[in-house]
């Protein structure tokens, strides 16, 4: 990591002068920061599983932590662009996105951008990013781009939030390498547990030779329906393999989280009375109390994959049991 100095001149030279008035307070915020010695942590949002609320998580996290008065990354790493859309950002109107930064090599300051929720930027995404997965084959250092290109803006942020694709390719496998931890939302299903393998597999690989420092910081129960009895077995199943790593608040099946990218705004701003802001704001105050915890060395769900998420891997799969 950079001495602060050397980052601000660094930052300098790359940062886009804030000429209109879309940036300015991207740049405000900048400049206000450029002398803060916070380090983000950056989390991968990821589950290789479809349609669980990875995105869901990304962008209403990010909306719920900023309210806190935290400084908020969103990376969007899913060609689908779903972060993007999600906080607003029309995906047409795209001139650099975080393609630029993996494959181009721009610097990650020329695509973010701030959003319409206030404390939280954006790295967008677009369908491009889909032939990121081939075109990086080839290249150098391919799995650290993003921890190469987030390096110089980390310490902008309290946060760094990245939503992956749904996949465990080379976008997901960046974004791990890039990430402290690993935060998994699982939909409270019958198959919840079902491709865990995989996905704790892909994590210990990649802490073994990549990011000896990943840590799986938390399971997130997500479209939990109360009401059901299958809800429940399967949050006890989920509880039962990952122990304290799941995070006490759960995010319930809620018709006004799942509108609110239709309008471009996270729950929070869409509907802030609904029983979907109160979870995410429920969970980022979770977050925060758990990030503390983890600063202080004292947090039991951050430590290395073993034990309870090492058991759901057969025998011999990719895990470090020392
Ligand atoms: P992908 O793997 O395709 O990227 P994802 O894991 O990011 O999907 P989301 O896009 O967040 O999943 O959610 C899938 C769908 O479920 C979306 O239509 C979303 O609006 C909806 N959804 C997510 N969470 C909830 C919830 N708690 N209540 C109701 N609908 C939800
Ligand atoms: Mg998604």
């Amino acid at each position: 990591m950079p001495a602060c100095r050397e980052l601000v001149v660094e930052c300098e030279s790359l940062a886009p002068a804030p000429s209109t008035a879309a940036v300015s307070d991207f740049g405000r915020r900048f400049w206000t920061h450029r002398e803060s010695h916070l380090t983000a942590h950056t989390f991968a949002v990821a589950n290789q599983k479809g349609g669980v609320g990875k995105t869901t998580t990304a962008v209403n996290l990010a909306a719920a932590l900023a309210s806190l008065e935290r400084r908020i990354l969103l990376v969007d790493l899913d060609p689908q662009g779903n972060s993007t859309s999600g906080v607003g950002i029309d995906k047409a109107d795209l001139q650099l996105s975080i393609y630029e930064v993996l494959v181009g090599g721009d610097p990650m300051i020329h695509v973010i951008r701030p959003t319409g929720t206030p404390g939280v930027d954006l790295a967008p995404s677009d369908v491009r990013l889909a032939g990121a997965e081939i075109e990086l084959v080839p290249t150098i250092a391919r799995e650290t781009k993003l921890q190469s290109a987030l390096r110089p803006v980390r310490e902008l942020y309290d946060v760094v939030l990245v939503d992956c694709p749904p996949s465990l390719g080379l976008l997901t496998v960046n974004a791990l390498t890039a990430a402290d931890a690993v935060l998994i939302p699982m939909q409270c299903e019958y198959y919840a547990l079902e491709g865990l393998t995989a996905l704790l597999t892909t994590i210990d690989l990649v802490r073994r030779h990549l990011n000896p420092s990943l840590h799986v910081t938390g399971v997130l129960l997500t479209m939990v329906d109360p009401r059901t009895k299958l809800s429940d077995q399967v949050a006890a199943e989920v509880r039962r393999h990952f122990g304290d790593r799941v995070f006490e608040t759960v995010i319930p099946r809620s018709v006004r989280l799942a509108e609110a990218p239709s309008y471009g705004q996270p729950v929070l701003a869409y509907a802030p009375d609904s029983q979907g802001s109160a979870a995410y704001l429920s969970l980022a105050r979770e977050f925060l109390q758990r990030l503390d915890r983890a600063s202080l060395g004292t947090a039991s769900g951050t430590g290395e994959l073993s034990g309870v998420a090492a058991g759901a891997l057969p025998d011999g799969e990719g895990v470090d049991r020392a």
